[in-house]
């Protein structure tokens, strides 16, 4: 157990409705008895007790009290329910800090949780993820991460590597026994399977990727098309500024959101209007065009209302070459439907007839730019991988796993020991990944990303 108590805020900063104080090590039984009165608190019993500070009242708290190690650091822990004032949560964590505790460091309480053996590392990870993740997918594969999923999954390919090392080792430590030799197929087959629950694992990590951080998603289209409109609608809230008068988009606007359960970057750009006479506007042009390049999807916003003529055209030739050039999937949002007197009807080739003012046809939109930035439904290997050193390892462990397969084909009768020493090297890897042994540096790496309290 580690010596000092740590004492944070667990909530964040600011005035909210409660806050909440967090001390983990072997004084918070003291903790509790000298800020919340001399009666013990029963563990895990929520108890409303009056805080004081050297004799002063400062807040009605709720205080649960956890005693080690079934709790979620390992140590004993202290958990204080406050009114959400910061000049209350300060007194409280001073009190604490007055009583031998100090301030934890970011990430310390998930350390101490990882130290005591309450977490592996992929899902101390995990936790960070699952602070951060933006997009439900995110969350899930975090959560997913958080439970235990990539340790289990890496047992699974261990498991078998140990068994046929084993196997193997047996045969080449004990000669004289004379022990049957693994059969060639069998050992093969048990090596392939293991090989594709790594591919499978590995796939998903460039599409995991582009899920935690988010697609990009980029409005174009002509001005007073209606592209402002729709990233507010489809944004939920208002942040860029309409008007009716044509080229007042002068700004790249970003912003990030959630489309269809998943994170995205939505840009909002200035109209394509070619003949731009207004430099400003001409600018904001070249920083539209600039966007397209590093958009996952472009969505060419038109106005349904007006009759198609040459500018409309050309902007839908612009958008889409740009779009195929870098890349990007096209989409075509038919706005302002409710000009035309109708409804929304179903999406046709010429795009998908929608209304920024009145909603109309908005899911089916988000739905078609959810799918066209690659948003599959969730399997297993997409989320279980998501850090780069964990790719490199089980890559590694990968290519050790198809190496220790060909010195069969290679060595009919003769290939065991060498592909013994492979599987060794590819169970070292899958230990890397799993994150045993890391060392000092590796641990204040990854726990330097959390926030203080966690
Ligand atoms: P942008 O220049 O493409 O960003 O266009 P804006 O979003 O600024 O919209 C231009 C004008 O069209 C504004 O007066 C909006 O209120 C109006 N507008 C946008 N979307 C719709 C729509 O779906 N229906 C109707 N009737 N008007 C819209």
């Amino acid at each position: 157990m580690n010596e000092a108590t740590i004492v944070a805020l667990a909530t964040a900063p600011g005035r909210s409705a409660l806050g909440i104080v967090r001390a983990s090590g072997p004084l918070c039984r003291q903790l509790a008895l000298r800020l919340l009165g001399c009666e013990p608190l029963q563990p895990r019993r929520a108890s409303t007790r009056l805080l004081a500070q050297n004799g002063r009242a400062v807040d009605r708290v709720v205080a649960t009290f956890w005693e080690a190690p079934d709790t979620p650091t390992g140590e004993d822990l202290l958990e204080i329910t406050a009114h959400g004032s910061p000049e209350i949560l300060r007194d409280i964590l001073q009190a604490a800090i007055d009583a031998g505790a100090r301030p934890a460091a970011p990430g310390e309480f998930t350390r101490r949780a990882f130290i005591n053996g309450r977490l592996d590392l992929p899902q101390a990870r995990a936790v960070a993820d699952l602070i951060a993740a933006r997009g439900a997918a995110a969350r899930t594969a975090a959560l997913t991460r958080l439970e235990g999923g990539l340790s289990r999954a890496l047992e699974d390919v261990r498991a078998p590597i140990l068994d046929l090392l084993a196997r193997i080792e047996v045969r080449l430590d004990h000669p004289e026994e004379d022990l049957p030799a693994l059969p060639e197929g069998e050992a093969s087959a048990a090596m392939e399977r293991c090989a594709s629950v790594l591919e499978r694992l590995l796939s998903g990590y460039e599409r995991g990727r582009a899920r935690r951080e988010g697609a990009r998603i980029g409005l174009f289209g002509l001005p007073n098309a209606g592209k402002s409109s729709l990233f507010n609608a489809l944004l939920g809230r208002a942040r860029a500024i309409t008007a009716s008068a044509p080229g007042t988009t002068r700004d790249v606007l970003e912003e990030q959101a959630e489309l269809g359960g998943h994170a995205v970057t939505l840009v909002d750009t200035a109209g394509l209007r070619e003949d731009a006479s207004d430099p400003a506007e001409r600018e904001g042009v070249a920083r539209a065009e600039r966007a397209l390049e590093s958009c996952a999807v472009a969505v060419l916003v038109l106005d349904a209302a007006r009759a198609p003529d040459a500018d409309a055209a050309r902007a839908r030739e612009t958008v889409a070459a740009a779009a195929a050039r870098a890349g990007a999937r096209l989409v075509v949002a038919l706005n302002k439907i409710d000009l035309l007197g109708g409804t929304s009807g179903p999406q046709t080739e010429a795009g998908v007839p929608c209304s920024a003012l009145t909603g109309d046809g908005l899911s089916a939109l988000e739905a078609a730019i959810a799918a066209a930035a690659g948003a599959s439904p969730r399997d297993e290997g997409e989320s279980l991988l998501d850090d780069a050193s964990q790719r490199d390892a089980l890559a590694g462990a990968l290519e050790e796993l198809r190496a220790a397969r060909s010195e069969i084909a290679a060595r009919p009768g003769t290939w065991e020991d060498r592909a013994a020493d492979r599987l060794r090297r590819a169970l070292a890897h899958l230990s890397q990944a799993a994150g045993e042994n890391p060392s000092e540096a590796v641990l204040d790496q990854i726990f330097s990303r959390f926030c203080i309290g966690k």
